[in-house]
């Protein structure tokens, strides 16, 4: 096994013969295609005048006066689709294109991942399914008609829980089936080799400009904090910090009713060692290795598995991982809003609850970074439900 598929214990290519095929292809492409001068510049074109970037960095005054540290906001939620997920869709879907491939497949939980890839299917002329539980279709009408709406086919997967587990396993499986014609867009930095590397990649814009403007500011970060569900927004952030040790970074996971009860999805905090969508990483599992089912008021962090190179730098213990629970994560999304005029998506909201318990114990001002991974429009009904005492449903 070729040792640059793994992040130290983790990562690796758990996959049939028939898919190894395309990993290979797919390798080859992003090294000699998207590395190359004028597949850069025709992606920086599309994310400065499409996407928008670079996503403002701001310096939140007020949340900075109540935590008594500087508080910076990295504003993922004003790109086009209102999150983070646009800068790997599009990212891959330009390569497809370059590929030569005609048709892009996509699994998608609650639809943020199938509405950013039915966009860049759009705007660059390629066909487009999207695979999603039956169970999610019926929550999330809205994203579902939406990807409709953008020329995209919605397919509704009624195995299991019908929910994103069984939507990706049915979206691999049809790549199997379409191989050659077809390119598989993931959605987060998940998967087997080459996929945890590539939308890492795609997602570190996100880093590179925070730095960057942080320093415009005359600052240094001591802390970023951002959400972690597969771990695209994080590690997007995270590589550009990961070589300058005095730089403390933090993921949140969705601790759901607790970490101390079975409804949760924090995969670092409670998870094993195993093999789930073709990578070794960690993930949420019974004593016989069955994959646990899990629980979050956020369906983008409702996951049992995590990107390898996460699971590899909890191992080493470069980045610490957290989890915050609904309630907690619910105030936060109350309390961004309120402070700053910004409604953030419930998954980014986990980042900012985590505010609450660092600011506190750090003994000297610190200058803090949140990635706000996306917006909360799409998160009202679930807000509403919450306040009704219902939250999964
Ligand atoms: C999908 C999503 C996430 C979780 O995915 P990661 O790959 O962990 O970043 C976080 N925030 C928002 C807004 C999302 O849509």
């Amino acid at each position: 096994m070729n040792s640059k598929a793994y992040f130290g214990k983790f990562g690796g290519q758990f996959v049939p013969e028939t898919v190894m095929f395309a990993l290979d292809e797919l390798e080859n492409a992003y090294e000699s295609i998207a590395k190359t001068k004028e597949f850069k510049d025709e992606l920086d074109d599309l994310l400065k005048n499409y996407v928008g970037r670079p996503s403002p960095l701001f310096f939140a005054k007020r949340l900075s006066e109540h935590y008594g540290h500087e508080i910076y906001l990295k504003r993922e939620d004003l790109n086009h689709t209102g999150a983070h997920k646009i800068n790997n869709a599009l990212a891959q879907a330009l390569l497809a294109k370059k590929m030569g491939k005609k048709k892009i497949l996509a699994e998608t939980g609650a639809g943020q991942h199938g509405v950013a890839t039915a966009t860049a299917a759009a705007l660059l002329g390629l066909e487009c399914d999207v695979y999603m539980g039956a169970t999610d279709v019926a929550r999330q009408q809205l994203n579902a008609f939406r990807m409709q709406l953008l020329g995209a086919k919605v397919v509704s997967v009624e195995d299991g829980l019908k929910t994103l587990k069984e939507a990706t396993t049915a979206a691999i499986q049809a790549w199997v089936n379409e191989i050659e014609s077809a390119f598989y867009v993931i959605g987060s930095a998940v998967g087997p080799h080459p996929y945890p590397k590539i939308v890492r990649d795609f997602q570190s814009v996100i880093g590179t400009e925070a730095k960057a403007q942080l320093e415009n500011y005359g600052k240094k970060a001591d802390y970023v904090i951002a959400c972690v569900g597969g771990g695209s927004n994080a590690i997007g952030i995270f590589s550009a910090f990961l070589d300058d040790e005095s730089v403390n970074l933090v993921g949140i996971e969705a601790g759901g009713l607790g970490i101390e009860t079975p409804y949760h999805a924090a995969t670092l905090s409670k998870g094993k060692t195993g093999i789930i969508h073709g990578m070794k990483t960690t993930v949420l599992q019974d004593e016989y290795g069955m994959i646990s089912p899990v629980h979050s008021i956020s369906a983008g962090l409702d996951y049992p598995g995590i990107g390898p190179e996460h699971a590899h730098l909890n191992d080493i213990k470069r980045v610490r991982y957290e989890a915050v629970t609904d309630d907690e994560c619910i105030n936060a999304l109350y309390f961004l809003s309120k402070m700053e005029g910004i409604i953030p998506a419930i998954e980014s909201a986990h980042a900012v609850a985590y505010l609450e318990k660092l600011c506190p114990k750090l003994d000297k001002k610190s200058v803090i970074v949140v990635n706000i991974s996306g917006r909360g429009d799409k998160d009202i009904n679930t807000v509403i439900g919450y306040e009704k005492g219902k939250i999964y449903g």
